[in-house]
């Protein structure tokens, strides 16, 4: 099999995996999943014309040469409706999201009026026709649909879908992923310690890289580099959606992985991609699970679960963004690169005048992972590049975790 570029693999990636059927949920359980279904609105929202303030509904003609009085006929609360229509010289005192009542046409705020007496009130300016009124359905119209399939449920559509009352939602269903580690060397988190072993590391970065996509994954532990334990642990992968294998997907003596997936049915689409980290990278497929052979190297596991994973793993949500946010970034320190694969290189972003500030984390080695556990986000250098200078702009692939800054940043 060619070695592919990077986003080639990802084409095929994303060609072979489809989007999952949809299950229901309750609005509690909602967030982070992605509509599996188009949501309309059941009423006009407002309802009807209504105040957007505390003050006095009033006719703007008026009041266009005041200060003027008028008499306060009606006091209405959000809630309540209006029983009065104010006639000329008349007003309604009115609190905000209340009803505007008959013959008002405007609204002037609390804070531009004095109370005169029992029962009148000072109108200190005059208002435009229309004023703080919030009008009938001028944020969503009755049976319009207001939210499409594939949204990605975040709080604010949470809130939607609570204004138009689904209390029950169509969402695309999770899929199933298994994560299971391959090597003689590895030593499981509750195994005694032996100071001569490498613990498991991947299967806990890769469970957390899943569960960041708000899948809550399946560890099937440690398979040893032994063809029938391997099988035996693979077989119970392809039960799953979705199989995450980490190490033996290379070329050593004893990596069993990919001969021993064949073996069991699973049609490899291609091994080895032109990146670095994460190069021995396999992807294959049976009828119904989709098989990553992901490299050895916690960190190259870890990019390319990024490269690869996500978009599958999205798209299999129903999400129809599958790539991580890209930002540009300046470069503060050059960066040695010889003309060959695309490179991920772990950097860490800061907040500059009109942008970001990258700066690697430290030594690139495809096994110190805490370089990669310093990381805001992977800068990717083209193949091509023969090495880059400081104060060029890059590209910052963001990570998870990257939402929140030392400071809000902004000028008031
Ligand atoms: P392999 O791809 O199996 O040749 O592994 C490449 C390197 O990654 C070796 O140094 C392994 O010890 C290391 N490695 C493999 N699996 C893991 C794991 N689950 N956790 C930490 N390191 C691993
Ligand atoms: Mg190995």
């Amino acid at each position: 099999m060619e070695h592919l570029k990077v986003s080639e693999a990802q084409q095929i990636i994303i060609d072979a995996v489809a989007t999952m059927g949809v299950e229901s949920v309750v609005l509690a359980q909602s967030l982070g999943r992605v509509l599996g279904e188009d949501i309309c609105a059941n009423r006009d929202q407002p309802p009807y014309d209504v105040s957007a303030m505390d003050g006095y509904a009033l006719r703007s003609a008026d009041v266009v040469n005041a200060p003027v009085t008028l008499e306060v006929i009606e006091d209405i609360k959000a809630g309540d409706m209006p029983s009065k229509t104010v006639q000329a010289g008349q007003c309604a005192r009115i609190m905000t999201g209340a009803p505007l009542p008959q013959g008002a046409d405007a609204v002037l705020r609390v804070e531009d009026t004095q109370v005169v007496s029992d029962g009148r009130v000072q109108i200190n300016c005059s208002v435009k026709l229309g004023n703080d009124i919030r009008y009938r359905g001028e944020s969503m119209r009755d049976g319009e649909v207001v939210l499409t399939a594939g949204t990605e449920i975040v709080p604010g559509v949470v809130g939607m879908l609570a204004m138009v009352k689904a209390a029950n939602i169509k969402v695309y269903r999770q899929p199933r992923v298994a994560i299971l580690s391959t090597g003689d060397e590895l030593e499981g988190l509750h195994d005694a310690f032996d100071a001569n072993k490498i613990p498991d590391a991947n299967s806990y970065a890769l469970m957390a890289q899943v569960q960041a996509l708000g899948i809550q994954p399946v560890l099937l532990g440690i398979a040893r580099d032994d063809p029938d334990e391997l099988r035996r642990h693979l077989q119970t992968g392809l039960q799953y959606d979705v199989l995450l294998v980490s190490g033996g997907t290379s070329v050593g003596v004893h990596d069993y992985v990919r001969p021993t997936l064949e073996a069991l049915g699973v049609q490899m689409k291609f091994w080895r991609v032109e990146m670095k980290p994460g190069h021995p990278m396999a992807f294959g497929s049976t009828d119904k699970t989709f098989v990553f052979g992901l490299p050895g190297n916690p960190v190259s596991s870890m990019v390319c679960f990024e490269q690869f994973v996500v978009p599958a793993l999205r798209r299999m949500m129903g999400c129809s963004r599958l790539h991580r946010r890209t930002v540009v970034a300046r470069l503060t320190h050059d960066v040695k690169h010889k003309k060959s694969r695309t490179e991920f290189v772990r950097v860490t972003l800061s907040s500059e005048e009109g942008g970001y500030a990258a700066t690697s984390t430290g030594s690139q080695g495809s096994a110190i992972l805490p370089s990669m556990a310093k990381a805001d986000g992977l800068m990717v250098v083209p193949s091509a590049s023969q090495g880059l200078a400081a104060g060029e702009h890059v590209l910052v692939q963001l990570l998870d975790g990257t939402a929140f800054q030392d400071s809000a940043d902004f000028k008031e």
